[in-house]
Order: structure tokens, then C-alpha cells, then sequence
């Protein structure tokens, strides 16, 4: 019956075309079944009894692959015959390991492992081991399964030795003549082999190797698959990869080989096995998140085929395949957990609709010092649709750094206040807080004076408009009396930071919240702020310029309105490049802006080991530049360790004029606004993503004077150069943010962990196609079964729980 299995595998393995076998499986099973007695053959005659009158050929391909993987099953659960357990997760791990070849990694036939055991379950993997994989985030079999080559090898060609050309990676079938251990040159160890076949002989070298010679021996059959070159007009194979060719199934070589990302002490070697056998015992296991129909709609293949393919291509297009079928649905998963919070948001309740009549509209805008930029009036117009209707909005406002946000924010808050509803503002820190309060009071003022503190009468409006700051540092009885003022619904519109929803306020009437600088703020605090104030809509404002993938999956819950264009006549802000060896220059130029009464900002270099070391290093760079470069000048410092309260004294004081230099790690990133602060420093330049640098050099050229923003780096190489290089044409934070996808990828541009997203695994950002496809199947999807209740798509409900749920609760605990 092993014959039963195996072409039952391949069967599988070819997509249950009915291809398997010559004939097809109905003529094969039936040949099969002649006299045959055993548990195995009672098994297989159940199964027949399933199949329709025309047989295996006249199932679906979903139908054939239920038959041939619950026959699989029961072949594997040994001999009580059994239905196919529907736990998939449950069922006992029975291997069948590789023929003819003893291997350590066997897995073990015990019992109750499942998809999230651990590693160490398998044979073969040690402790130490399981460690190194752990230090690469495998932890679970299910970890390994998903942890995929970065790369492959093209080992697909076999040449006869005599045909091997030099230069490029070739596959030789060849036997061990000699293989020794070797010195070359004084120290380099390793091991040296002469292998050869009809054709000819071939010298093969393992730099650095020794223990390889240790594994051969004369007369041993090896496929070594590695790179020709030439050593004193020889050709040789060096540190190729070489398995014994014992086994019919070459994991090594021969074919496209996985290139896994690797930690210390760990061998490809040893990955690759362990990789394969993992896969082969639990790949069939891995419950399929893609309803059926969605994979027959878009053509994709099963999740086991995929995983099959992703490790073991047969070719680079199936790797490719096998990605996109992947990719596909870690996207869907996470379209399906967006919008199932979005639908959350939007079913908890209604919201009031907010609009401003017309002509208070016109006046406001009329009231301005400015005209709108057609961005501005676009997002407006958005953001006013939205919050006419009583689905709660929530939207993305996003714009870089001085677009104007806050007037768009602005006249959102107004339209609140003219229904009659409460509004808030809530900003990261108080020094922001305190900025918005200003810039908002200014902007309602209308020319003249407010009628008393925090008391506004807009022509426009036609009645008193009262706003208030509450932020954690009031004092005591301004606190009390700003909370009371807001709880008796007395505000019109609450500016603050966290104290407006973490400290003793309700608001009887709020209809809106805007949050600015969302992530900084911890990703989400909604469900708080739900409990706040019945069901208010949501604006959430960033300058983090977010390419539209990503913009997608980070916030894919919020619609999103886009400022895409900069008030004219702004100063266009200098960006200088310098190497260590300007510093001295550097800091005259520093010096000079600041006798010309200007201040600096100086960024530290990026630390990436910790916040402790991070604000060490700051420390050192602080008292470096108080002592010996700036001695008579006064400067600042903040960094990640730095309290809030002391943090935001230094920003005040910087902001006040008080200091002339603020030193600081990347904290200050937050839009301070310092009118006079024309020169941003940054140390370690090359270190910093562009777009960081873009958001640091927004923090000056905001007042009347030149601005310049100096990029320093000890880091001569082309490539970091080039880097800096675009930072002196580029002034556009979203082609800057493009720029650093494609030259860093997501991880460096944008850590999605600190978004409190799944980490994209498969998927890139690049992948616009298959994140819309995701986004309207998992509409469709939701639609169809808004609760996920239908069988078929039960895995994926699962799998949405599990890698969302404890994000969601995190949010709201
Ligand atoms: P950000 O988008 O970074 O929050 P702000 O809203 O703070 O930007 O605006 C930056 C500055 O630009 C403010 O001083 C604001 O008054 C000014 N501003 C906003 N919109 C315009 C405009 N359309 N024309 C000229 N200045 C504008
Ligand atoms: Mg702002």
C-alpha cells in the first residue's frame, strides 16, 4: 500500500488533475484493490464507496482533494479504520520518512503534536537548535513551515563533468575518488575532494570546512551542486553543496535549492532538512484560510501546495506562484481583521451628523489669513460628507509636515460645534497640545480678540465658541474646572493630550475626535475613547507619509484624505551633505546662525540596541558639545529617558528662546513647531530611513528665515551617499517614503510592529494588485457572512482570531 501513498502524494502534489498515474487513479485504484486483504485495502474500498458512479475523474478539484487528503489521512491513522478526524489540528503526526535514508530529524510518530508544538518535538532538533531557530522567530512547527527562503539556488542543471562550464552554478552526479582534510595558504583550513564521473574528474574545495572531508569517503556517490572556477588552469567546484546519493529525493541539490535566512551556528544544512521533513509531515495539516471558491476565483493554489512550493519550487515561476497564493492570504487575513474593526466601529452605534451651514462655511474660510490649498478644500469636502451621516467616520488624514492639517482638523471641529455636539483634539504630547490650542484659538479669533480666555465669537458662527486645553500638567483646580466645564457640556471644543480620555472626563455630547500623530500616540485607543462619549466620529491626522500598500494594511480600517500639495511660498529648506572630516566646519556654521540669533536642533545617531544605550550615547554626545564645541552657548537635551515632564520643560525652553541648541535622539521627531530654529542637525545620517530624515528636516523652515538641514554621516560609502544624495533632490516626504520602501524594504521603513499589525511574512509592499484583490475579497467575503460563520470560512475566521485578537485586546486593555 506504500505504492497507494505515494502516488496519492503525487497526486496531491500535481494538483489533483487526475495525472498521477498513467491511465488516471480510478483504473489504478481498481488494479490495486485485485485481492488485496489488507487494513489498508478495507480502507481504500471505504473511500471507493464515497466516489460518484463516474469515480475519482468525475469529482471537482476541491471534491478530489478532500477524498485524496481524508484517504491520506485514514492510510496514516493506522489500522482501526477511522473516519478522517475533522481537527485537522488533532490528528496523531505520522510520518513517513524519506526511504532508505536514516535521518536525525525523523519526526516522531507520538501522538498530539500539532501545528503550535514546538520544534523541539522534532527529532533532530536539539535545544540548541531550537534556540538558534528561535532567535529567527521560529518557535513552533508552524513558524517553520512560514519561515521561508529569502532566495533560491538554481541547482536544476546536471552536466556531465566534462560539460561543466566555468563561471556558473551546475549540478555534477559524481564519486568520491580521494577527499582529505586540507591547508591553503598559512591558516585557511578546510577540505579537499577529487570526484569524477564517466566523463572526467573534477577537484573539489571547502573553504574553511574541515569536517566535510569527515563526512566522505572513496567511492561514495555524491550530486554536488555549486559554482566552476578555474585554480591554475584547473577547473574546480568550490563549496559546493554535496549530498549522498542514497536517497531518491535530493533535498540539497540537484533542483532549485531554499536559501533560508540563517542566525550563528546555524548550518543550511541542517535548516534545509529539518525545513523538508517539517513540511512533509505537516504541510497537508495547515488548515487552508482561503475559502475554496475564493482559490478557484483567483486561480490560486491550496495553502499546502503553496508551502510545498514556496520551500521547494519546481521552477522559479511555481516559487512565484506559491508566493502570490501565500501572500494572498496573509493579505486577506488582514483586510478581513481591518474591516471586520471597521465594521465594528461602524455597528457599535450612530453617530450624530455634524455639517456647518453654508455660509458659516465661507465665512470661516473667508476668516483665514491664507487661502486653502485645493488639497486642504478637498479633504475638507471629505471630511465633511463623512461626518454629515451617522456612520461613524473614520478617516486618515494624512499630509506632510506643514501641508496644514490642522485647518482642515479645524473646520471639522467647527461643523461639530455647530450641531451642537462636542469636539476633541488629542495630541502626543503637551507641548503639542498647547501648540494646537494656540493655532486653533488663533485661527477662531477672526482678526480680533477672543471675547475672554478660551472664548471665541466668529462672525460666522453667530454665538460664543469656548475651548479649553486640558492636558496632565494643569494645575489641580484648572484641571477640576476644565473637566467639570466639559462634563457639563459647557466646551465646545477640548484640546489635550491622553488626560482627555484617561483622567476624570465625560463628554455628554462629543461628536468627534480628532487624534493627531496617531502612532506615536499608541496605535489605538478608540475602544476608550468610545467609552467616553457615545459613538464619535473619528479624524486621525498623520504626517507620516504612508505609501498607499501599506496605507492599506496599517490603516486599512480608515478611509483616507490626502493633502498631497504644500502652501505656496514656503522656503524650500537647504539640505547639505557633509562627511566627518567638515564637522568642524559644520559646527561654525551652527555657531554662526545662532550669533545670528537662530537656534539648532542636533539629532543624534540612531541607536538601535536599546533606549538605555540610546540616551547613553545622547548623554555623551550632550556633554562632548557643552564642553568642547558650543561651551558658551546654551543647549538642551531630551532623549527616550529623559521624563515627559523634564522633556517637555526642554522643548518649551527651546521653543521660548531660552536654549540655542536642543540635542536630541529621534524624539523630537513630534511636530514641534520653532519658527526660529533654521538648522537641523542630524549626526549619523546614513543611519536614519529617509523618511525620518525628511520628517526632522520638516522641524525647521517654518519661520521667515533659511532653513538648513545639515546631513552628516562617517559613512563615505557610494551607497550610503547615494542614499543621502536623494535627500538633496527629493523634497516630497511620499516619493522619499517610496524611495526607502524599494531601498529598505518595510521592516526598515516602517516597523509594522509598532502598528499593531501581523508582520507580513510573504507579502511585500510592492504587491498593489494583490492587496486589492485582498481588499474586495475580504469585502466579499464579509458581506456574504458578516460573522464568518459559514464552515468554509472557519479556518480563516481562526486565523483572523488568533492573530488579531490579542492586538485588539491590547488596544483596548
Ligand atoms: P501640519 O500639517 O504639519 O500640521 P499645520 O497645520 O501646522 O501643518 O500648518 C503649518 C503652517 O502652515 C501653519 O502656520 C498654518 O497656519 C500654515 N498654513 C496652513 N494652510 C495654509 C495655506 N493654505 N496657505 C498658507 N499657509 C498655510
Ligand atoms: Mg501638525
Amino acid at each position: 500500500m506504500e505504492s497507494l501513498r505515494k502516488v496519492l502524494e503525487l497526486e496531491r502534489a500535481k494538483g489533483f488533475a487526475d495525472t498521477a498515474v498513467i491511465g488516471g487513479l480510478d483504473s489504478f485504484l481498481g488494479r490495486l484493490l485485485k485481492g488485496n486483504r489488507s487494513t489498508a485495502g478495507a480502507r481504500l474500498r471505504t473511500a471507493l464507496r464515497a466516489l460518484p458512479p463516474r469515480g475519482y475523474a468525475g469529482l471537482a478539484t476541491g471534491e478530489r482533494r478532500r477524498w485524496v487528503e481524508g484517504l491520506l489521512a485514514g492510510l496514516a491513522n493506522g489500522p482501526a479504520p477511522a473516519r478522517a478526524s475533522p481537527v485537522v489540528h488533532k490528528a496523531p503526526a505520522v510520518v513517513s520518512p524519506p526511504t532508505g535514508r536514516r535521518s536525525p530529524a525523523r519526526l516522531s510518530a507520538a501522538g498530539g503534536v500539532t501545528l503550535d508544538s514546538s520544534i523541539e518535538v522534532l527529532k533532530g532538533v536539539s535545544r540548541a537548535t531550537a534556540a538558534r531557530l528561535a532567535r529567527l522567530g521560529v518557535r513552533t512547527i508552524r513558524d517553520l513551515l512560514y519561515h521561508f527562503p529569502h532566495r533560491y539556488s538554481d541547482f536544476a542543471h546536471i552536466r556531465p563533468i566534462s560539460q561543466l562550464v566555468v563561471g556558473e552554478e551546475q549540478t555534477v552526479l559524481a564519486t568520491v575518488w580521494t577527499a582529505a582534510e586540507t591547508t591553503i595558504g598559512r591558516r585557511l583550513k578546510g577540505s579537499e575532494a577529487v570526484v569524477g564521473d564517466e566523463t572526467g574528474t573534477l577537484r573539489v574545495i571547502w573553504w574553511g570546512q574541515r569536517y566535510v572531508a569527515r563526512q566522505l569517503r572513496p567511492g561514495m556517490r555524491l550530486a554536488l551542486s555549486g559554482r566552476v572556477t578555474v585554480f591554475r588552469g584547473q577547473r574546480q567546484m568550490e563549496n559546493p553543496e554535496y549530498e549522498p546519493l542514497t536517497s531518491d529525493d535530493l533535498i540539497h541539490t540537484a533542483r532549485l535549492v531554499p536559501v533560508y535566512p540563517l542566525t550563528e551556528g546555524l548550518s543550511p544544512r541542517v535548516v534545509r532538512r529539518i525545513a523538508k521533513e517539517t513540511l512533509d509531515a505537516f504541510a497537508e495539516r495547515v488548515p487552508d484560510t482561503m475559502p475554496p471558491s475564493t482559490q478557484e476565483r483567483l486561480g490560486l493554489w491550496p495553502a499546502p501546495r503553496a508551502l510545498r512550493q514556496m520551500h521547494y519550487p519546481d521552477s522559479l515561476d511555481a516559487a512565484e506562484m506559491a508566493r502570490r497564493s501565500l501572500a494572498l492570504r496573509e493579505l486577506l487575513m488582514i483586510q478581513v481583521g481591518v474591516l471586520k474593526r471597521r465594521q465594528a466601529w461602524q455597528a457599535a452605534g450612530r453617530a450624530h451628523p455634524l455639517g456647518l451651514p453654508p455660509a458659516a462655511a465661507e465665512g470661516f474660510v473667508a476668516s483665514l489669513p491664507f487661502s486653502l490649498t485645493a488639497a486642504q478644500r478637498r479633504s475638507m469636502a471629505e471630511i465633511a460628507a463623512d461626518i454629515a451621516r451617522e456612520v461613524p467616520m473614520s478617516r486618515l488624514l494624512q499630509g506632510d509636515v506643514g501641508s496644514g492639517k490642522t485647518v482642515v482638523a479645524t473646520a471639522a471641529l467647527l461643523a461639530a460645534a455647530a450641531s451642537g455636539c462636542q469636539g476633541a483634539i488629542m495630541a502626543p504630547t503637551e507641548i503639542l497640545a498647547g501648540q494646537h490650542y494656540r493655532t486653533i484659538s488663533a485661527l477662531f479669533s477672526d482678526g480680533g480678540e477672543p471675547l475672554w480666555s478660551g472664548v471665541f465669537q466668529p462672525s460666522y458662527l453667530g454665538r460664543p465658541l469656548r475651548v479649553t486645553l486640558l492636558t496632565g500638567s494643569l494645575a489641580a483646580k484648572e484641571k477640576a474646572a476644565a473637566q467639570e466645564a466639559i462634563s457639563r457640556g459647557e466646551v465646545d471644543i477640548a484640546i489635550g493630550t491622553h488626560a482627555l480620555i484617561q483622567e476624570e472626563v465625560s463628554f455628554p455630547r462629543l461628536g468627534l475626535v480628532v487624534v493627531d500623530e496617531q502612532h506615536r500616540f499608541g496605535v489605538m485607543q478608540r475602544a476608550t475613547l468610545r467609552a467616553k462619549g457615545g459613538c464619535p466620529h473619528l479624524l486621525v491626522m498623520t504626517a507620516t507619509p504612508i505609501p498607499r500598500t501599506l496605507a492599506l494594511t496599517v490603516y486599512g480600517d480608515l478611509d483616507i484624505s490626502l493633502i498631497d500639495e504644500m502652501p505656496p511660498g514656503r522656503k524650500r529648506v537647504k539640505t547639505i551633505r557633509a562627511l566627518s572630516h567638515e564637522r568642524d566646519e559644520t559646527y561654525g556654521f551652527v555657531r554662526e546662525q545662532v550669533q545670528q540669533g537662530r537656534q539648532a536642533y542636533i539629532i543624534c545617531p540612531l541607536v538601535e540596541e536599546s533606549e538605555v544605550i540610546a540616551a547613553k550615547a545622547a548623554v555623551q554626545e550632550y556633554e562632548y558639545l557643552v564642553r568642547e564645541v558650543f561651551p558658551d552657548l546654551r543647549l538642551g537635551l531630551v532623549h527616550g529617558r529623559v521624563p515627559v515632564v523634564e522633556r517637555e520643560a526642554q522643548m518649551r525652553a527651546f521653543r521660548d528662546g531660552r536654549l540655542d541648541i536642543l540635542v536630541s535622539t529621534a524624539v523630537v521627531e513630534v511636530g514641534i513647531d520653532v519658527a526660529n530654529a533654521t538648522v537641523m542637525l542630524v549626526e549619523g545620517a546614513d543611519r536614519f530611513g529617509l523618511s525620518q530624515l525628511h520628517q526632522f528636516r520638516g522641524r525647521v523652515g517654518r519661520g521667515e528665515h533659511q532653513s538648513y538641514c545639515i546631513l552628516l554621516s562617517d559613512n563615505p560609502s557610494e551607497e550610503a551617499q547615494e542614499r543621502l544624495r536623494l535627500m538633496e533632490s527629493i523634497y516630497d516626504g511620499f516619493r522619499l517614503a517610496e524611495e526607502d520602501l524599494r531601498l529598505r524594504g518595510p521592516g526598515e521603513y516602517f516597523g509594522t510592529r509598532q502598528t499593531g499589525l501581523p508582520d507580513l511574512r510573504v507579502a511585500r509592499l510592492s504587491d498593489v494588485d494583490l492587496l486589492q484583490q485582498a481588499r474586495a475579497e475580504a469585502a466579499r467575503v464579509l458581506e456574504a457572512d458578516p460573522a464568518l460563520a459559514r464552515s468554509e470560512h472557519r479556518p480563516l475566521a481562526r486565523e483572523v482570531s488568533r492573530l488579531w485578537d490579542s492586538k485588539l485586546t491590547a488596544e483596548v486593555g
